[in-house]
Formats: C-alpha cells, structure tokens, sequence
C-alpha cells in the first residue's frame, strides 16, 4: 500500500475536499472569549475589585466560598449603576470608560474592554445589587450569558455595588475539575488584595472566606504606603526596607518616575515578592523583574530574593495597556532603557547600603591566622616556582584539549567513580572563637580596604565606549569556537567570549568576596590528586619525572591547605582538612564551571597565586577563579563539521571478529560523541542566555579590550550600504 495519501478528514467531504468553513454561533464565541479573560477565580476577583476602583470606592470588601468556585462576592462604595443600564450591563463590549479607539492613549480607569462582567455570566450565575446616589432604594438583577435573566427587582440596599458570582465554571467541565484538583484559589486571592491594599492606601480592603469572622487581609487607610506594607506583610518586613525613586525627566520618549521600597541586605526570604504598578495598573513585568533578580544575586547574594514595592508612572500615551486580554502585562514605549535605569538605580542603593554589611560580617568572621600563614608560606612558594622551573601562566587552551577522545584519561568524570566518600571533619570550635576575638579590632580590617581598590580599579579601568556596546548589542551568534557575533545599533563585532567571561567571572568573584552561595562537590576531591591530574599533562616537567611531579603535587596541597580557611571565607573555595576539595564558589548564578578543569584550577590557586600581598593575593585568587568559571571550549573537541573523524573508534581493535566488516557509521563513539556534542551545545546556549545577559549588567569592559583583540569591530551597515549603493 502506498504510504503519503492522507486520507479525507471527518466533515471534509467525499475525494479531498476542504472543510467548510462556517460561523460559530454567538454563545459558542462568547464562551471561548470568557475563557480567555476568566482564567480562574482569582481572575474574577482581581476583575471585579478593578471595577470597584473605577467606580471610585473607598471600601472594598471581598468574601470567597471553595476559592472562588462556589462562590465570590465583591462589594463596594462607588459610584453604582444607573437603573437604565442595567439591561446592556453585562453584554459584551459595554463599557462606561471607553467610547473612542484613540481615548485607549489617555485612559485611566483599569477597565476599558466592557468583557469582565459579560464574560463571568458565560461561565458562571452573576447576580448585581447596586444603588447610586440620591436613589431610596437600590435593584437587584441576575445575569446569564449576557442577558438579564428578569427585570431589576427594587431592593434595599447601601452606597455602591455589590457583584456576586456563583458556581464558576459550571458549564466547563475539564477547568473546573483541573481548579477542583489544584490547590485552592484562594491564597492567590489573598495575594492580590494585599497588592491592591499596598498600592492604593486611601482605599479600606477586607478579603475573607465565607462564613469566616476575621479577614484575612484588613487594611483600613492611611498616609503612609509603610504603614500600609506594615499592616500588610508585617513590622518585620518593613524593617528591612529602603525607599527608592528615580525619575528620568530628560530621557525623550523614556521619561517616567519611580517610586517604592526594596528590600535590604537583611531580608531573606524563600522567593521574591514583587509588587508592581504602572501607571496604578497592577502588571508583571517579566524583564524587569530578571534584571533586579539579577542585581539582587550579584550584589547581596544571600539576600537574592528581594521584597519589591514599585510604582512607575510615565505618559499614558507610552503604555500600550491593550496587549494581554486579562490587562496582566502591558507594554512601554522605550522599555529597555527603563528597565536600565532602575537596574542601575537599585544596584547602586544596595551597593551604598551593603557596604556597613559586608564590613561587619567579615569583621567578626575573617581569619586573621590566614595572613600570618601566608607571611610563614612566602619563601616556600617561591621556591617551588624556581625548583619546579613551572611557568606561571596556566597550560594554553590548545593543550588542554585532549587531542585523542577515545582516552578521556584525565576527564574529571571518569575519575569522580571510586572515590570513597570522605566526611567533612568540623573545625575546631576553640580555634575559631579565638579568631573571631583576635579579629574584632577594626584596625584588622584592612582586607577590605584592598577588595574595594580592586573594585575600584574595575571601575576606573572601564572603557565607556564598549560599555554602551555591551549594555546596547543584540547577540547575533558564534562565529567560531572563541569569537561571538554581536550587533550594535549599525555596528558589527567580534567577541572573544573566553576573554569576555573571564573578565566577567573575576569582577564577580570580587564583588561577591565572602557572600558566595555554594556548590557543594557530588564527592569531596582529594588535591593532591587534582593537582597530580593537572601535572599528568604539563610538557616542560616531562612524563619520566613523576617524582617530581609528586612533590610539586605535594607542596601545592600544602600551601591550599594552609590557607585554607581564607580561601573559604573569601571565595567559599573549601577544603577539608585531610586536603579534600568540598565546595567551589557560585559566582554566576545558574551557572556552574566545566569540572574538566578543576585540575588546572587547583594547581593555579596553589601555584599562581601571591599569598605575601593581600591585594595581589586577593587579584590573583580572583583572577584563578575567573580562568576557571571562563567559557573555555570543552575540553572534548567540536564534533561538528570534520571534528567527527575524532570520534572514531580504533579501527585495530574493531577489525578482530565479526566486526570486521562494520560500516563508518560503527566506527564512531557514540557515546562520547554524544557527550560532546551536549557539551559544546550547552555551552553554546549559555553564552546565549547566561554569559551575554550577566555582561549587559555586571561588566566592566577593561580598555585593554579595545585593543587586545577581544572587541574587533568588522562592519558597519553605514559602509556596507554604501557599497550596495555603488553596486
Ligand atoms: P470595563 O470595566 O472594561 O468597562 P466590565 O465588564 O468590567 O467592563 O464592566 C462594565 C461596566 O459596568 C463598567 O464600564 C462600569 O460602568 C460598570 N461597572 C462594573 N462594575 C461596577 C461597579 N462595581 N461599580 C460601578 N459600575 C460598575
Ligand atoms: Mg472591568
């Protein structure tokens, strides 16, 4: 039978013909639509509560039965609804607020789509008690899909509105079980009254289950947005709050205002909680929110999941409110800019307070024994630099890089099986509360006096110009192994990525100096092993000195183990005290380096660092740790291209036997070569997503980048028009 004749489809006619296409009733639209703007309960009461504020109220009060499913009831003090639009109330398309497409640009109320109330009565029994003013009495009226089921019936009632909804999606099935079976609605009902409560403080808001005496959220109002936060999410959040504005008056079509609260370094909490009203819409903004979580990681690390009250104010006519029918986004005219601005905002306020932080923490908490020990070390590590005739450099990419994938002798995985696990042994208490003592005289603190000149350093040594390429380019792709494609405006680069990420990985280390989250090692790794694996592969000792290999193995492990507990403190490096590595630093979030060079690592933190200079011995740790958080290409070469004739197995031992005659596709490894090729994948997206979006807020370009090559600039759209206009 033949394969490719796809076979006519029901209600497509006899021989192939298409479907007809016909008109879906009305009711069938305004169901689908309803779906669409009342995803869940919580959405109907964030609807409902919108209209509350629209109509002016001073008092929102909000009752839940079943989360929302049974029952939801949102009464207020507005306005109300005049008697003779209560027939088109819940139509589709009413609304009060909107009468002109072009009035959507200067629109205040919330509101302006007239499908909330309509949509509820497709998927659910909607009932309006309202009165307006003036009026003796009020009228009571029930809806159901769109229409009045009965005429307003005269009843008593008090200022404002009250809308009830019951039995939410009783007409669809699937999302009512689906909401039946997840966890209640009703926590996220909760989180958005606490929302609203924060931003509009002259508003009194009450949300509780039915039947319940207390609210669970009760705000009554005030002056003071935290008072409001207070009452809200507690004293002692509000504790830990900074207060934060920005207003870019002069940016053009980016101008808006900014004003909130941020959390400080003391707040820790499990996620972040992020409040954010533009123009008194309450929105998410994804790409805001990244960028300050990322502020937040780099510079308070163990405070990375912030408390963010913000509220952004800008012309109407630069916010498109009309992009998401639940109105959950909207989208800014010039959003990158502004999102650039209060990234920097932030980072600077946190930076100015964190200082004192840092600078207390590590006054009780550094080891002042570190800097005797390095003082005793400094001969020895000398010494072994000139005995062991080693270059200082660390072994060049191309020698890394195994040439003969079929032995990953050396390959950290291979060698991760078989360790015994060791335990950790606990440092000794008498010990550490004598350093603590020695430590708490302020004259000591002089390690951080050489932390900020490096810092500083970072800071006067940054060329302005390839900080507007960075913070501006869009990443095209990469061009080959090392160099990536970048565009900015009309511009066209060439990046080198390894020198990029390095730069990058060592402004981190020193930013996050002893505030590093950790990773802890699957098994603790012995040094001396590591440092022999480094060794196995240097040329110039040569493979017939393994003695001497053994000692310069041996009085690495050493010099690490003596400073062990600075290495600890300041870039959470930690070794054990039988010498085996246990933990490593993250200096990226998301991010963790390649273990395959964790050897050449360990034996650049024993033999490259200064450990006589604390300054030097903080810019060489730093810059050890950057080489090795680097994006070096993996150590398994490309596979793309021809790299795949690397792959292939030796032939001596595949013609023994019945192999004898095995195709070319046999003779490649699949397995290492799917192990490289998710390497180099892998790598190829991080640099996408982790290395370019982390440079954009954290790097300090160096000038020597201009003119070292890692920056080459190869075109410019201007010329190459040109060109094309002469063509
Ligand atoms: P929208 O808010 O987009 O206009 P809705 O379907 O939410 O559409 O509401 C339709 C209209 O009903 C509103 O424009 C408003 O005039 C009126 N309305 C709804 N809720 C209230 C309320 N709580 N108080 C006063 N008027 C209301
Ligand atoms: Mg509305």
């Amino acid at each position: 039978m033949d394969v490719d004749h796809p076979s006519p489809r029901v209600g497509g006619g006899s021989g192939g013909d298409p479907p007809r296409i016909r008109r879906l009733e009305e009711s069938v639209v305004n169901r689908i639509a309803a779906g669409e703007v009342i995803q869940r309960p919580s959405s109907a009461v964030k609807e409902l509560v919108e209209n509350s504020l629209d109509a002016g109220a001073s008092t929102v009060s909000v009752t839940v039965k079943d989360g929302g499913l049974k029952l939801i009831q949102v009464s207020d003090d507005g306005h109300g609804i005049r008697f003779e639009d209560l027939p088109i109330l819940c139509e589709r398309h009413t609304t009060s607020k909107l009468s002109a497409y072009e009035d959507l640009q200067t629109i205040k109320s919330m509101g302006f789509r007239g499908e909330a109330l309509a949509s509820m009565t497709y998927v659910g029994h909607v009932t309006v008690t309202t009165i307006t003013e003036g009026q003796l009495h009020g009228y009571r009226v029930c809806y159901k899909d769109g229409v009045m089921e009965n005429e307003p019936k005269p009843c008593a009632a008090v200022k404002g509105t009250q809308v009830m909804v019951e039995n939410l999606f009783y007409n669809m099935v699937a999302r009512r079980k689906t909401l039946q079976n997840s966890n209640d609605d009703y926590p996220k009902i909760v989180d958005f009254i606490s929302r609203f409560a924060v931003h509009h403080i002259n508003v009194n808001f009450s949300c509780r289950k039915h039947g319940a005496n207390r609210a669970d959220v009760h705000s009554s109002s005030t002056s003071s947005r935290l008072d409001a936060i207070r009452n809200i999410y507690g004293a002692s959040v509000v504790r830990d709050l900074i207060e934060i504005e920005v207003s870019d008056e002069d940016a053009g079509d980016a101008v808006f205002k900014m004003d909130g609260y941020i959390s400080n370094a003391n707040y820790v909490a499990k996620k972040i909680t992020m409040i954010l009203f533009i123009n008194d819409r309450l929105v998410d903004c994804t790409a805001l929110k990244r960028a300050i979580e990322f502020v937040y990681s780099a510079t308070l690390p163990q405070a990375s999941k912030p408390f963010i009250y913000m509220s952004i104010n800008l012309p109407s006519e630069h916010v498109d409110v009309n992009i998401h029918p639940t109105k959950k986004e909207v989208s800014l005219l010039n959003q990158e800019r502004i999102i650039e601005t209060i990234k920097n905002t932030i980072e600077e306020k946190l930076r100015n307070s964190n200082t004192t932080r840092i600078f207390q923490t590590q006054l009780q908490a550094v080891n002042s024994s570190a800097f005797t020990q390095v003082c005793t070390q400094k001969d020895k590590g000398t010494d072994v630099k000139m005995a062991s005739g080693m270059k200082s450099q660390k072994t060049p990419v191309s020698q890394m890089v195994r040439t003969d994938p079929r032995n990953p002798s050396g390959r950290l995985h291979t060698y991760w099986h078989g360790q015994s696990s060791n335990l950790e042994k606990k440092s000794d208490l008498v010990s550490v509360r004598n350093v603590v003592r020695s430590r708490r005289n302020p004259k000591d603190a002089g390690d951080l006096s050489s932390r900020h000149e490096l810092l500083m350093e970072i800071d006067s040594h940054c060329h302005p110009g390839l900080l507007e390429v960075i913070k501006n380019c869009t990443y095209v792709g990469l061009a080959d192994e090392v160099l990536a494609l970048i565009q900015c405006n009309t511009h066209l680069y060439l990046v080198n990525v390894v020198n990029v990420s390095k730069e990058l990985m060592y402004q981190q280390a020193l930013r996050r100096f002893g505030n590093f989250n950790a990773i802890q090692l699957s098994e603790p790794a012995p040094l001396q092993e590591l440092l022999l694996m480094a060794l196995k592969d240097d040329e110039l000792i040569g493979d017939e000195n393994d003695e001497e290999k053994l000692e310069i193995a041996e009085v690495n492990s050493k010099i690490l183990k003596e400073n062990s507990e600075m290495i600890n403190e300041y870039f959470s490096i930690h070794v054990d005290q039988d010498g085996n590595l246990t933990r490593l630093p993250v200096v990226l979030d998301q991010y963790t380096p390649d273990m395959d060079r964790l050897p050449e690592f360990v034996l650049t933190m024993g033999n490259d660092v200064t450990w006589d200079d604390e300054k030097e011995c903080f810019r060489t740790a730093a810059a050890a740790v950057g080489n090795f958080y680097a994006l070096h290409p993996p150590i398994l070469p490309n596979p793309s291209g021809s790299g795949i004739q690397l792959y292939k197995k030796n032939k001596d031992c595949m013609a023994s036997g019945e192999h004898f005659d095995s195709t070319d596709e046999d003779d490649i490894d699949h397995e290492l070569l799917a192990e490289a090729e998710t390497a180099w994948s892998q790598r190829e997206w991080t640099i996408q997503h982790v290395l370019f979006p982390s440079m954009r807020l954290f790097l300090k370009p160096p000038k020597s980048m201009a003119t070292d090559g890692t920056f080459v600039q190869i075109a410019s759209l201007e010329k190459l028009y040109k060109i094309f206009e002469r063509c």
